[in-house]
């Protein structure tokens, strides 16, 4: 593809991630517009951007899901891109489509990719196909016939695990340990899959019992060529939701990391992918399975800006203008080591979000220390979005001074008149299984019900 100049992005996303796109966009020279809706006009990020654009009213759904308005702010602030962050439309193939069909640049993968890894199903058959290793599970979706069913899962061994092919975020998953629970579950998930993503479509895997999360970072050019970045642990979860994430993955070799990223890699150049994405799987006793491919940024992705230097937000603009790779797989090195605590406005026990204004903030820093936030002393956050206000990431020669690094800059940081979770960080860079590293996707729940004296 020749390149395409672009001069200016629309940013269809809210909070750190909008303001880490415009940080991007600025050490490009690249123009920006925000937009936002009625109750994110004082985002930081809005203030930030060359021009802003209201696009509706606080409900998502009315706003930054509303995908006229957001191509409108496009058309009439005569932008050239769109990037759509992550979470809200980032994964939307129609999305993608209707910027492309309006003669603009989404900045990610084509609609079709989008719509292959968006379907659970279709991702998992396209990646066997490809040779990533998958979980061993039904290899399709589950029909109406139970006897079947009842024959997969013996096939498989129990536990399985009954997921939804359009679920996401965690949701739409239900664990089965007895045959005689298998239909009910089948059936249960189906009717919240419905509900909930309006894709009744189900599939089965056996459910790992220990495994750890590690996921493999890519970037493709849309030509055929891609690279990997190594990989991310991101096995501290609370409700299948990631908590802590660091990179490189505790224990994993080189030999192993060149070997699951090849074959990644090798994924992306058979699709011809475009843009940065990510492999997740579940690792367990040595053993990769890929569990869902996220054709976006992620959350996670400074831990793997850090240990690289490679700035990722820059080059998937880069790659949507049409440019080649910056670089070759052997001028990824990896150095040292990063770990990502995620912040939310929240009970640091009991996990209820805790919206309204910050009074005070203190943002960490010193050597090895990053802070992706778009919080500032008066920013009252709106009970409408998430409850992630921000990142705090660490860089050191080593796990330990990662650790140590994330250590002080929790106890820097200063975030009054609002609840967060700085406590519950605090605790998890103290726990020894942490410190010891490569625990598994139960551990921190674990910890989490000892502490409370439960289960
Ligand atoms: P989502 O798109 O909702 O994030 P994923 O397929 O990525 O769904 O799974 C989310 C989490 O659910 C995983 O990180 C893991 O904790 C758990 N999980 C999913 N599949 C399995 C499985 N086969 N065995 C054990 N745990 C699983």
């Amino acid at each position: 593809m020749p390149a395409r100049r672009i001069q200016k992005i629309v940013i269809a996303n809210r909070g750190e991630i909008a303001l880490r796109i415009v940080r991007a966009c600025a050490t490009l020279g690249i123009k920006t517009v925000a937009v936002h809706s009625t109750v994110d006009r004082n985002l930081k990020h809005v203030a930030m951007a060359d021009e802003s654009v209201c696009i509706g009213p606080a409900a998502s759904a009315s706003s930054y899901l509303n995908i006229p308005a957001i191509i409108s702010a496009a058309e009439v602030t005569d932008a050239e891109a769109i990037h759509p962050g992550y979470g809200f439309l980032a994964e939307n193939a129609d999305f993608a489509e209707q910027i492309e069909q309006s003669g603009f640049i989404f900045i990610g993968p084509r609609a079709e990719t989008i719509r292959l890894m968006g379907d659970k199903v279709t991702a998992i058959a396209a990646m066997k196909e490809a040779g990533v290793p998958t979980v061993p599970g039904s290899d399709g979706p589950l029909g109406d016939d139970g006897d079947r069913c009842l024959a997969i899962a013996r096939k498989i061994g129990y536990p399985v695990i009954i997921k939804a092919a359009g679920g996401g975020g965690g949701r739409g998953m239900r664990v089965v340990h007895t045959e005689a629970h298998l239909l009910n579950a089948i059936t249960m998930t189906r009717q919240e899959a419905q509900a909930a993503f309006g894709n009744a479509q189900v599939y089965m895997e056996k459910f790992l019992e220990h495994p750890r999360h590690i996921e493999i970072q890519v970037l493709g050019d849309g030509n055929g060529n891609a690279i990997h970045l190594g990989e991310r642990d991101c096995s501290m979860q609370r409700r299948h939701q990631k908590v802590v994430e660091e990179a490189p993955a505790p224990g994993i070799s080189d030999e192993e990391r060149a070997r699951i990223g090849q074959t990644c890699v090798a994924a992306c150049q058979r699709m011809t992918y475009r843009g940065a994405g990510t492999f997740e799987f579940l690792y367990e006793q040595g053993q990769f399975y890929f569990i869902e491919m996220n054709t976006r940024i992620q959350v996670e992705h400074p831990v793997t800006e850090l240990v690289t230097g490679i700035d990722l937000v820059r080059e998937q603009i880069r790659i949507a203008a049409g440019e080649p790779l910056a670089y070759r797989q052997e001028d990824v090195v990896l150095r040292g080591h990063a770990i990502e605590c995620r912040i939310n406005a929240e009970d640091p026990d009991t996990f209820m979000p805790s919206p309204g204004t910050v009074s005070r903030f203190h943002a960490a820093g010193g050597p090895g220390v990053r802070v992706d936030t778009h919080l500032y002393d008066g920013y009252r956050i709106p009970p409408n979005y998430d409850s992630m206000i921000g990142k705090v990431i660490t860089h050191g020669v080593d796990r330990a001074e990662a650790i140590a690094r994330m250590r002080i800059a929790l106890s820097e940081m200063v975030i009054d008149g609002v609840k967060s979770n700085v406590p519950l960080q605090q605790r998890i860079m103290t726990d020894e299984g942490f410190k010891a590293g490569g625990m598994n996707i139960h551990y921190l729940e674990k910890r989490l019900a000892e502490q409370r004296g439960g289960p």
